[in-house]
């Protein structure tokens, strides 16, 4: 979809604000989730930690429909960097061999669920094996 010029230029200034907004949010959202077991994850620390970078970087992908504002956004961990609003969810889709890696241990194998783990706004989706999941204490989501 191509946008004219000034609308870009808006819609620019929008994606600013709500980089804004989510830079809050997401150092409320270190807050919350201190003391929780899933920070104590170091992995997962790490992803939380580049996902925080690139939101306060601005280099946070993220969708058109983000731009009107804080609301609930998926982070796809096998894709850094990138934050979708429900209807665009399939542009975080993992390619197929992606989908059969754990995106914590590496390790390839058809058991992979898709875990789910909720960051203030963000929910934080990534492939695990069962053992991270439960490691992790996220509930697997099919
Ligand atoms: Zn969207
Ligand atoms: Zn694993």
């Amino acid at each position: 979809m191509t946008v004219p010029s000034p609308a870009r230029v808006a819609l620019n200034d929008q994606i600013d604000a709500a980089i804004g907004d989510a830079t809050h949010q997401v150092d409320q959202m270190q807050l919350l989730s201190s003391g929780s077991s899933v920070s104590e994850d170091p992995w997962l620390n790490d992803q939380i930690a580049a996902l925080r970078r690139a939101v306060e970087t601005g280099t946070v992908r993220c969708c058109e429909h983000l731009a009107t504002g804080p609301a609930v956004a998926y982070a796809a961990l096998w894709r850094p960097g990138a934050l979708a609003c429900p209807q665009c969810l399939d542009t975080l889709e993992p390619d197929p061999g992606e989908d059969h890696i754990c995106d914590r241990c590496n390790r390839h194998t058809p058991e992979i669920d898709t875990a789910v783990i909720r960051l203030g706004f963000v929910l934080v989706t990534f492939g695990a094996c069962p053992p991270c999941a439960r490691a992790l204490g996220a509930p697997e989501i099919a």
